[in-house]
């Protein structure tokens, strides 16, 4: 026989959407069950850079897209959270980075100058200079130019650490949660093993995992995209930190690095782009070998003969889009007594929440249900990504 526990909202999926949105609804005085199948933060926001953008990637073509201005808050609302003045205390979790850095390897820049002084980036980008490069530039041999944007760059698996404090006693592992479905093509309650989870929402923050839910449940909208990429990850013990975007001839960033700290002391640096999106195509050697040419041109003074190489194939999930283009802005879809989300970036989940909890107020959805929840299975955070992929 199966326990029901009862709960006001019920989520599947603790990556940073998953996380960020019961540590809110919690503060706000909601019950909240989170499934996790896995690993705490062990699909794509484990796996990502830690960016939390404010936009300045997204206009390198030379104008601000809906993207770039969806995105300009969320660097302060992470950073007061960071604070302990935001919405959630994440106060102790680890930022890696106070600045992320665009920088040019050459004349391209010169193309954009005018841009980066233009009005609409004014306050997100500055040029820097002299003792103001990060160490990784101040080398002789440098002869590009660097902009500081403001952007900052958090340790995600220590977010995740955090987060999960913050949800309590409201978290529960189970391999394989089953949606069980009303005739009138509701959410009746969600099936465990030995046990059944009824809520008055459920919400769907499970990444890629969403998909597999959506067909559970018998619903084929929204559709769900997949944009692979192949990481190139490079560890070393004098790695010297660096976290830029590298500007190529597109607007995209050519290159995108962020150093991250593994378990035995070393540092890893997490390579992606175009050069992860380019290799996806690629075997991993041969990925492998294009971004140590890459990094040979680009930074010839930086010593990588000791270091580890390895590849990591992910894919970034999110609501279908015509042609398969990236989403602007978080994304939420209220499907009968549920809420289909995707935040699209870590950097968004502030927003996302703020769509939730606006829809579920909306709904006339009150905390109502007091349950103790002591007792539960509790899902495992993810190791960090730089500690698994090397042998
Ligand atoms: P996920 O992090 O994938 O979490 C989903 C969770 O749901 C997982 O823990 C999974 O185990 C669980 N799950 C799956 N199925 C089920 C199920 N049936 N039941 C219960 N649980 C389930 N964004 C930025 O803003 N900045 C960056 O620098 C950045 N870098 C990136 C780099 C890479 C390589 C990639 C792939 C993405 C990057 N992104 C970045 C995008 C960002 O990582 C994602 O948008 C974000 O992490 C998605 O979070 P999520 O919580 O929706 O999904």
């Amino acid at each position: 026989m199966s326990t029901t526990l009862e709960t006001d909202i019920c989520i599947l999926g603790g990556g940073i959407a998953g996380l960020w949105l019961n540590a809110r609804l919690r503060g706000m005085g909601y019950s909240t069950l989170l499934v996790e199948r896995g690993a705490l933060g062990g699909g794509q926001s484990g796996k990502s850079q830690g960016i939390i953008h404010g936009g300045t990637k997204y206009a390198l073509h030379g104008k601000l897209t809906q993207a770039a201005e969806a995105i300009s808050a969320m660097p302060g609302r992470w950073r007061a959270c960071l604070q302990g003045e935001g919405e959630l205390d994440l106060r102790g979790a680890r930022l890696l980075s106070e600045h992320h850095y665009l920088w040019s390897p050459g004349s391209l820049i010169s193309n954009l100058a005018g841009f980066f002084a233009s009005k609409a980036l004014r306050g997100r980008v500055d040029a820097v200079k002299g003792k103001d490069l990060p160490e990784v530039f101040a080398n002789p041999a440098f002869k590009g130019k660097v902009y500081r944007l403001a952007e900052l760059v958090m340790d995600v698996p220590d977010v995740v650490r955090r987060l999960s404090e913050l949800a309590g006693d409201s978290l529960i592992a189970d391999s394989a949660p089953h949606v069980e479905r009303r005739e009138d093509g509701s959410i009746e309650c969600i099936r465990l093993n030995g046990r059944r989870i009824k809520a008055q929402r459920y919400i769907l923050t499970a990444g890629e995992g969403n998909e597999g839910l959506l067909q559970d449940w018998g619903v084929s909208q929204p559709a769900m995209q997949r944009r692979p990429l192949q990481m190139v990850l490079v560890k070393g013990a004098n790695l010297p930190s660096l976290y830029a975007h590298c500007l190529g001839s597109s607007p995209k960033p050519r290159m995108t690095i962020t150093t991250h700290p593994c378990a035995d002391g070393q540092w890893c640096w997490y390579l992606g782009g175009e050069l992860a999106e380019q290799g996806v195509n690629l075997t991993p050697d041969a990925l492998v070998a294009r971004a140590r040419q890459e990094l040979s041109e680009l930074l010839p003074w930086v010593d990588l003969q000791h270091c580890q190489w390895t590849t990591l194939p992910v894919n970034r999930a999110e609501p279908a889009q015509s042609g398969a283009a990236r989403p602007d802005t978080a994304y939420l879809q209220a499907v009968q007594n549920v809420l289909v989300t995707w935040p699209t970036k870590l950097a968004l989940a502030p927003d996302l929440s703020d769509q939730a909890i606006a829809v579920l107020q909306q709904q006339g959805i009150q905390p109502a249900c007091d349950d103790d929840y002591s007792t539960l299975p509790r899902p495992s955070i993810a190791v960090p990504v730089w500690d698994i992929c090397f042998p």
